[in-house]
C-alpha cells in the first residue's frame, strides 16, 4: 500500500508541515509517494531522506486531471497534506472527482483506521473511524516530530498533456515576502492593539529575529493597517500551531483563540491581569509590554 504526501515549499525547501506529513506517511504504508509542482530536480532528489520513495513533479498543480492520473494509476488510496489554502482547495477539488472523504484538524491517524481531529476550534477532540478504505486526511501541524529517513526518491515527471479545463485564468500571483513563514514557524510573536501603533513593532522585530521566529498579529491591527494582512491570526485569519506562541498586548477574545489555541505552549503578556488571553496561557507575564519586551530582549543578548 502506498501513501501520498502534497509536498508545500517554503522558500525553495519543504516545509516542516510537509516533512511531517511524510513522517506519518511512512508510519501507515511503506511506499510514500509526493506530489510537487517545485522541478528543481537536485533537492527533489535528496528528499529520500525525509522519507519520500517516489516523487511525483507536475507542471501545475492546478492541473487536476493530471493529478487524478497520478492517484489512480498508482492505486493511491490515503493521501496526506498540509492545511494550507493551496492544498485545502486541491483537496476539495480532487476530493469530490474522486470521491475520497476529507478528514480535517487531523491530530492522529492509527494503522486500522482510527482518526482523531481537533474541532470546536480546538476546544475538543472527535475520534472516528473511517470504514472507507480511502481518504484525505488535512494534518495540523507539529502533531508528530519529523524524521530523516535513509530512502532514495526516484523523481517522476507527470506528462501535463493531460489538461485542465479550469473555470479561472490566473492572471497574476503574488507571492508574500516573509523572512521565516508564518505557517512554518515554530515560534511566532504575536501582538495586538496593546501595541498602541505601527511604530511601536520594531521591539516585536526584535524579538522575533532574536528567536528565528516569525511575526503576526491580531485583526484590528491589520484591519487598521499596522500590519500586513497575511499576518492576521484567528478565526477569520491564519490558523497556526507553532511550538511557542507568544501574544503581546492581546485580550485573548476567542476569535483570536480560534486560530492560535493550538499552539504546543503560550506565553501572554498583558499590563492587565484580567485579560482573558492568560486563561489560555501556559506561561503570563502581568506587566506593561514596553518594560517587558525591551528585557527579554536584553536577556536574549
Ligand atoms: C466575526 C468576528 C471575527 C473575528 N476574527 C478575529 C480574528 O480572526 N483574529 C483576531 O485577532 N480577532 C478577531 N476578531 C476580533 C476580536 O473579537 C477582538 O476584538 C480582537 O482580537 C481584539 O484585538 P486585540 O486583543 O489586539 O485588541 P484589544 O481587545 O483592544 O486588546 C488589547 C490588549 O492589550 C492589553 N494592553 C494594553 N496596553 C498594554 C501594554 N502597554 N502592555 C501589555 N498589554 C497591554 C490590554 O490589556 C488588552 O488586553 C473577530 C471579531 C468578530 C466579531
Amino acid at each position: 500500500m502506498s501513501t501520498l504526501v502534497f509536498i508545500e515549499f517554503n522558500k525553495n525547501t519543504i516545509s516542516e508541515s510537509s516533512s511531517q506529513a511524510a513522517t506519518i506517511a511512512n508510519e501507515l504504508h511503506n511506499d510514500v509517494y509526493g506530489l510537487t509542482s517545485n522541478n528543481d530536480e537536485s533537492y527533489i532528489s535528496s528528499l529520500g531522506s525525509k522519507g519520500f520513495d517516489k516523487i511525483f513533479v507536475i507542471d501545475d498543480l492546478n492541473n487536476y486531471s493530471a493529478i487524478e492520473e497520478v492517484i489512480n494509476s498508482n492505486g493511491i488510496k490515503t493521501i496526506l497534506s498540509p492545511s494550507s489554502n493551496t492544498f485545502k482547495e486541491l483537496s476539495s477539488k480532487i476530493s469530490t472527482k474522486l470521491n475520497f472523504p476529507i478528514a480535517s484538524n487531523v491530530l492522529k491517524i492509527d494503522k486500522n483506521g482510527k482518526i482523531s481531529c481537533s474541532i470546536f476550534t480546538g476546544k475538543a477532540e472527535s475520534h472516528m473511524i473511517n470504514d472507507n478504505d480511502s481518504c484525505i486526511y488535512l494534518l495540523n501541524k507539529n502533531i508528530v516530530e519529523s524524521q530523516d529517513f535513509e530512502k532514495k526518491a526516484d523523481i517522476v515527471k507527470v506528462d501535463s498533456k493531460v489538461s485542465e479545463n479550469s473555470s479561472f485564468e490566473i492572471l497574476e500571483q503574488k507571492f508574500i515576502e516573509e523572512d521565516i513563514s508564518l505557517n512554518d514557524a515554530d515560534v511566532v510573536i504575536s501582538a495586538g492593539r496593546g501595541l498602541k501603533g505601527p511604530e511601536n513593532w520594531q521591539m516585536i522585530e526584535d524579538l522575533a529575529k532574536k528567536l528565528n521566529a516569525a511575526t503576526a498579529c491580531s485583526k484590528p491591527v491589520s484591519d487598521a493597517g499596522w500590519r500586513p494582512h497575511h499576518e492576521h491570526v484567528g478565526q477569520t485569519g491564519l490558523k497556526i500551531s507553532p511550538k511557542i506562541y507568544f501574544a503581546i498586548g492581546i485580550s485573548g477574545a476567542i476569535q483570536h483563540l480560534a486560530g492560535v489555541n493550538s499552539s504546543k505552549t503560550i506565553i501572554v503578556i498583558n499590563n492587565d491581569p484580567e485579560a482573558p488571553f492568560f486563561k489560555a496561557a501556559d506561561y503570563g507575564i502581568v506587566g506593561d509590554a514596553f518594560e517587558v519586551v525591551p528585557k527579554i530582549i536584553n536577556s536574549l543578548g
